[in-house]
């Protein structure tokens, strides 16, 4: 492992997962500061984090990098309203939304030209990270990177934590997440709207099954919608998802159909 330069990270949306990322970049001692919707102002204090209500003085407070930790449906609105004319240097803007072509073209569209841009997916959570990040993907995109030292120091948070290093354009996260992630939640969520328990007779597959339903249950449905309302190709995944339902269904059905007749 090798040691991080100690950064200034600002965090705008301090929910769940910018609470469970800010714990790590705080005990590899770097300063963080935060805005959000809420006001965190008590558990900031806890944790030794500058909390800021007014977000132009968030934005005034000289932060090397500023990490967008809000929800993927909430971010259009968020990145919009702020008040970026109090930026004092050219910083970089870094995401951690579970898409990743709609904060990228926010991101264009929104920021300072002399901003630079880089888009991530950490591929683990609270749950799944909570032992550690050893071998756990993070995804990148280097979007806009002039100061290229700026950036390698951000990815050193990750890096130094043993984090696999995913260097890959947004779409192709995006068509793989559709394929992996919003797969497992589309099915974690399915077998919660079923009301699937454990029993006393368990086989293993099941007891993955439940796990699956549990984890996925945990994050907020927000962050599902927007795993689909914002990633292109998740409306084919839904869909294969359907035919498959229905091809076997309509398997089952023929055998039993041939199986009465024989
Ligand atoms: P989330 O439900 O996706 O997002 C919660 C955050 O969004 C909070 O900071 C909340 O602010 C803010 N927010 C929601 N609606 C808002 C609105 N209308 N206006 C302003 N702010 C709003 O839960 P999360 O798990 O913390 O995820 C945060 C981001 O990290 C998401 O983009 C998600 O895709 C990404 N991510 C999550 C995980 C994970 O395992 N959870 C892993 C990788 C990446 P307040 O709390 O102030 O209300």
């Amino acid at each position: 492992m090798s040691s991080t330069k100690s950064l200034r990270i600002g965090m705008i949306g301090f929910g769940p997962f910018a609470q469970f990322l800010a714990k790590t970049m705080i005990r590899q001692g770097h300063i963080i500061t935060a805005t959000s919707r809420s006001d965190y102002t008590h558990l900031c204090s806890q944790l030794g984090i500058s909390f800021f209500r007014d977000a132009s003085a968030f934005l005034e407070s000289g932060n090397d990098v500023i990490l967008l930790t809000t929800s993927i449906l909430s971010l259009s609105q968020v990145i919009k309203a702020l008040p970026l004319e109090s930026l004092k240097q050219p910083t970089l803007f870094v995401d951690v939304l579970s898409v990743k072509e709609h904060p990228r073209d926010l991101m264009l569209q929104v920021l300072p030209h002399d901003s630079d841009v880089l888009c991530t997916h950490p591929m683990f959570g609270p749950e799944s990270g909570k032992d550690g990040w050893k071998d756990l993907p993070l995804m990148f995109d280097k979007v806009r990177i002039r100061n290229e030292a700026a950036c390698s120091d951000f990815l050193q948070v990750f890096a130094t934590e043993g984090c696999k290093m995913m260097e890959m354009s947004c779409e192709e996260h995006d068509e793989f997440s559709a394929r992996s992630q919003f797969l497992t939640h589309t099915v974690g969520r399915v077998l919660a709207e079923m009301e699937v328990e454990p029993t006393p007779i368990d086989t293993k597959g099941f007891q993955k099954l439940v796990q699956v339903k549990e984890s996925t249950s945990r994050d907020s449905f927000d962050l599902f919608s927007g795993l689909f309302v914002h990633n292109r190709f998740a409306q084919q995944q839904l869909r294969n998802l359907e035919l498959a339902l229905a091809s076997i269904k309509q398997r089952l059905e023929s055998r039993s159909e041939e199986l009465e007749q024989s």
